[in-house]
């Protein structure tokens, strides 16, 4: 079976492997990681790895903190204004699809206001918007976007600037939960990057957060402490009992990343190709449309419509019945979507390719 899911999503087999033939005794010690203390040395060992190996494969700045944290994605929604906002100022947006909304929609709803500063509305979000139709407000405190619109399938081509008008620049923060360790990346364009675990990072329930260090200042007083980046950072990302089973399978996905497929500009290329054969086979079919501009297509989450609807049904169906999960698109825009995630193999978007061909053959 293949597993298109986009969330949570599919996680590497020989991560699964290693876990299942630790998951009744760590290493000859007798319990499982679900058991430890998080205080114990040999759990902090094993968040510690993780850690660095994340570390290396992003080569992340020594100036940064990486947090692991909880709340899902959607938690940092409000963390994001809640640390950043502390001395005043407007949280800027570019509004590229449903994940943005809904992190403008926190922000409004917490502070009063959001600066859109630029957004794809009127295209239907199907291009992003270019670096000249950005304007941040005067008083822009940071700029967010996201960076892969996980429904819409829609990605940055780039990383914009993030400046206000008089030319000052102000923090770029990043919704990076469905493209993060895709491919390398240029970590200290940003001062804070989030990604919620559950697609290319490990099972759900833990967040990841890359902050920049001289942001950890810039916190509201009024704040939860469990929001807060620098009391996170100060506590290891142990304020409080952390997601320590998840923060385990993190690490063995970052050691897959390292070893078995030999760091993120290797995993570029293969995700280069996952996703420049199914487009090719989409745009060459005459029975399915995607509807993006060719340089903002996801490399991760494939959207496309059939030509008739009334093959939707059907066409899940016999999907499945092939072994190829999970290809419905999301609830709110319909149609399909195969999302092509680190842990989906070349093979994979194979065998859905194969499929497809000889589904329009027979019923297109
Ligand atoms: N942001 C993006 C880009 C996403 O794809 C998702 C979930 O799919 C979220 C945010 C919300 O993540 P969570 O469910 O971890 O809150």
């Amino acid at each position: 079976h293949y597993n298109f899911c986009a969330g949570p999503a599919a996680l590497p087999a020989t991560v699964l492997e290693r876990a299942r033939e630790e998951l009744l005794d760590y290493r000859g010690r007798g319990l499982s990681v679900m058991e430890m203390s998080h205080r114990a040395e040999e759990y902090l060992a094993i968040a510690e790895q993780a850690e660095a190996d994340l570390r290396e494969l992003l080569a992340i700045p020594a100036n940064y903190r990486v947090l692991f944290t909880q709340g899902g994605a959607t938690l940092q929604f409000a963390a994001v204004p809640y640390n950043l906002l502390g001395a005043g100022g407007t949280a800027n947006f570019l509004y590229t699809g449903i994940w943005g909304k809904k992190a403008i929609g926190e922000a409004r709803h917490l502070f009063g206001s959001a600066h859109i500063a630029a957004s794809s509305e009127e295209s239907g979000h199907s291009a992003v918007p270019r670096p000249s139709d950005i304007a941040l407000s005067a008083d822009a405190a940071y700029l967010h976007y996201t960076a892969n619109e996980t429904i819409g399938g829609l990605e940055f081509d780039y990383i914009p600037e993030a400046v206000r008008p008089d030319g000052s620049e102000v923090p770029l923060v990043c919704d990076m939960s469905s493209s993060i360790l895709s491919g390398p990346l240029d970590v200290s364009r940003f001062g804070v990057i989030y990604a919620g675990a559950q697609k290319n990072i490990g099972p759900a329930g833990l967040v990841v957060v890359i902050v920049r260090d001289d942001l950890l200042e810039r916190a509201r007083p009024d704040m939860p402490s469990l929001f807060g980046y620098k009391a996170l950072s100060d506590a290891g990302s142990m304020i409080n009992t952390p997601a320590t089973y998840s923060w385990y399978l993190a690490g063995l996905v970052f050691q897959w990343l390292k070893e078995d497929i030999g760091g993120l500009a290797a995993m570029d290329a293969i995700n280069a190709r996952k996703a420049e054969k199914l487009y090719a086979a989409i745009d060459g079919s005459g029975l399915y449309a995607n509807p993006i501009v060719l340089r903002n297509r996801s490399r991760m989450n494939v959207p496309f419509v059939l030509a008739d609807d009334r093959l939707d049904k059907p066409f899940l169906a016999e999907a499945e019945a092939a072994g190829l999960l999970n290809l419905q698109g999301h609830r709110s825009v319909g149609g399909m979507r195969a999302s092509l995630y680190n842990a989906v193999p070349e093979e994979a978007v194979d065998a859905l390719i194969a499929f497809m061909a000889d589904f329009e053959q027979r019923r297109g």
